[in-house]
């Protein structure tokens, strides 16, 4: 089956209309009709293959939500017509500890992405969001609960959960006081996350322009970070420190404001690598952890969570022709904090 998408063919060239193949449905599985679809920064790493292991075409895209178009006869979760989302992959082994765990994000054999992986059979590539339709199956499905916006609830299915999901395992609560860094798609949703866990949030920002904004979306300090006296004034503040930004940058600095013990989550993916100082980690017994998004029964119930907190993410909605020009845009951090593709519009 055909479905009419957007790719990139090499890391220069543009995004462009194209077809990808889907599989006919099988026994578990779900054909959903996309609506919409978030650009996340990793589509914009992978697409430009700032990463080193794109493989073209490649057809990004892992903030879906649509509706269900249709179910093999073994479905028993989903029906048509039912709101559904899906995230950054799309199946897993299935047997290993981290899959029996329902950590599939962490699934000992990879987990398979919702693009750059392959399907099944080990051959077929698997491609994103950016499409009209994706066959998924049914257990890799998720519930986008009543009352939530389905367009501002896309961002969910990674910003939210990747935010949400390392601010639980670390313990974040009523007055932990977290600092998030960087404030694009990943940050404002980890300050409405950890605002709404009854944290103290902290913005730790390199552009003056974004306080109000801060302040807004649940933030009660913002700190504009470019100059080292800044961080200094902070020096042992944090417990815990949320780093969500996408370009080389200094670590040592903000590690110096955690208190003892405190943990910098780093969930950012900068392609070049980071040169972390040993003092600021041995003096305070501090720690470094990475998170990736998380797994399937924590995405339901970080849904479930925003719903009940009416918490979806600020977006702008987009046609599909405005694609490229939203990744330069997102790459010089001029969005409000999520671009969202009509894919009803391909
Ligand atoms: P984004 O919307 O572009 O936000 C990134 C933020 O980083 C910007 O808003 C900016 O915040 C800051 N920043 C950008 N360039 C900077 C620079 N040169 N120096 C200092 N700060 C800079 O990106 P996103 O979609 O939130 O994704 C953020 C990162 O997380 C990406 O690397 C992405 O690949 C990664 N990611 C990881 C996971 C995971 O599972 N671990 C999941 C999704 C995404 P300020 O202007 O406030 O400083
Ligand atoms: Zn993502
Ligand atoms: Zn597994």
């Amino acid at each position: 089956m055909k479905v009419r998408a957007y790719a990139a063919r090499s890391a220069e060239s543009p995004l462009a209309p194209w077809e990808v193949e889907r599989r006919n449905p099988g026994d578990t599985d779900v054909r959903i009709r996309i609506e919409h679809c978030g650009i996340c920064h990793s589509d914009i790493h992978f697409a430009r293959n700032e990463w080193q292991f794109t493989t073209y075409p490649c057809v990004p895209g892992h903030e879906i939500v649509g509706r269900v178009a249709e179910v093999g006869r073994r479905v028993s979760r989903y029906k048509a017509g039912d709101l559904v989302g899906v995230g950054c992959f799309v199946d897993s082994c299935r047997t290993c500890g981290s899959c029996r765990d329902g950590l599939e994000n962490y699934c000992e054999s990879g987990p398979r992405m919702t693009y750059g992986s392959f399907e099944a059979d080990g051959t077929t590539p698997t491609y994103g969001g950016y499409a009209t339709e994706i066959v998924v199956d049914e257990r890799f499905v998720l519930r986008i609960p009543e009352g939530l916006d389905p367009v501002a609830a896309a961002p969910l299915l990674c910003a939210g959960i990747t935010t949400y999901s390392p601010l639980r395992h670390v313990g974040v609560t009523a007055g932990t006081r977290v600092a998030v860094m960087g404030l694009g798609g990943l940050g404002h949703m980890g300050v409405k996350l950890a605002a709404s866990f009854g944290a103290e949030v902290t913005v730790l920002s390199h552009s003056a322009s974004k306080k109000a904004d801060a302040l807004r979306l649940g933030a009660h300090e913002f700190v504009q970070t470019s100059s080292a006296d800044a961080l200094v004034a902070l020096a042992g503040r944090f417990d815990v420190i949320l780093d969500t930004v996408s370009a080389p940058h200094d670590m040592n600095g903000p590690l110096g404001c955690l208190r003892r013990d405190g943990t910098l989550i780093l969930v950012g993916a900068p392609p070049e690598p980071m040169a972390i100082a040993g003092f600021p980690l041995i003096f305070g017994r501090r720690r470094i952890v990475g998170s990736l998004v998380g797994g399937l029964p924590e995405t339901q119930e970080m849904l479930d969570h925003c719903a009940r907190h009416g918490i979806v993410s600020d977006i702008e909605r987009i046609a599909p022709e405005q694609i490229n020009e939203a990744y330069d845009r997102a790459v010089r951090g001029d969005v409000k904090f999520r671009f969202v593709i009509d894919c009803t519009k391909f």
